[in-house]
């Protein structure tokens, strides 16, 4: 029989790390923020709003016994997220863990959208997680190691039946690419790029008005009959965060119920 030395338990142990999570007030974002610290990681929470679920999310770290800083800042303002970065840093040590979360979504017909509703959210969406990554991957690099993952969507890679969104889709099949893409950059010097490509998820961003009478639809398209809840999204987190993930660079991870199996 060959031995291993291989501790498994311990490969998701995120004791001693410092994260950095946008979008980290409500959502997917806060729920994973909590996650990083249930598994041992300080965490640097990121959202525009004060006023916003920010406060939550601390509170709630702070009650798994991690540590946690509020940081206001706009994903699509790089001297902010230079700032918030080096913030983390100066509270918590070397930035290693990066989850870039924040996001908005809107639905119009494509013949209809305006330009401004196209680029608002091209901004947000897909210049915000590029910023976002340029700001944690300066520090990672210097480093010489750290794992960034972005959250992207199932809309990134099916169009989804119903939901006039063809910005949003665009932007999140930018993200899944603009993560392999920084994958592969960085892949000799230690800097791990991965995505996560959540299915329809309950968030605050499912009950805007366009999106309420679709949710019984939703459900019936999805193989598991069913939304994700927010927690779904921690362990494929954790993993991709951890070392346990050590040799995935450039994975997209779908996080669908088997959506896109149909
Ligand atoms: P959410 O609850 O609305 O959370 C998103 C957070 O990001 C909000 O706190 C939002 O603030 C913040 N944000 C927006 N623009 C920002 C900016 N410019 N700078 C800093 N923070 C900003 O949405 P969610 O459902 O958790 O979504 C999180 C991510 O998952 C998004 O990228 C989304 O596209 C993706 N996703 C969601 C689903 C789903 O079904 N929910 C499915 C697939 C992918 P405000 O409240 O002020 O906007």
């Amino acid at each position: 029989m060959t031995q291993t030395t291989l501790n498994a338990p311990a490969l998701f142990d995120l004791s001693g790390r410092t994260a950095l999570v946008t979008g980290a007030g409500s959502g997917i974002g806060q729920r994973i923020a909590v996650g990083l610290a249930q598994c041992g990681a300080d965490v640097a929470c990121l959202d525009r709003r004060t006023d916003g679920g920010l406060a939550d999310t601390v509170e709630m770290i702070d009650a798994t016994g991690r540590r946690a800083i509020a940081v206001s800042a706009d994903v699509t303002d790089r001297a902010a997220l230079d700032d918030a970065v080096a913030q983390a840093e100066r509270t918590f040590g070397a930035l290693g863990i990066a989850v870039n979360a924040a996001g908005i979504a809107n639905a119009n017909p494509a013949e209809e959208m305006g330009e401004e509703q196209y680029q608002t959210l091209m901004d947000i969406n897909m210049k915000g997680v590029f910023l976002s990554c340029q700001a944690e991957a300066n520090a990672m690099l210097r480093h010489g190691k750290g794992s960034i993952i972005n959250i992207a969507s199932m809309s990134g890679v099916i169009v989804n039946r119903g939901l006039s969104q063809v910005h949003y889709n665009a932007s999140k099949a930018g993200v899944i690419h603009m993560s392999k893409s920084m994958a592969m950059e960085w892949v000799d010097r230690g800097v791990r790029v991965n995505s996560i490509s959540p299915g329809y998820t309950a968030t605050p961003m499912n009950t805007r008005p366009e999106m309420v009478h679709q949710t019984r639809e939703f459900e019936s398209q999805t193989p598991m009959q069913r939304m994700a809840s927010v927690d779904e999204m921690v362990g494929p987190a954790v993993f991709l965060a951890s070392d346990a993930s050590s040799y995935c660079t450039g994975v997209d991870l779908l996080v669908d119920g088997g959506f896109c199996c149909w």
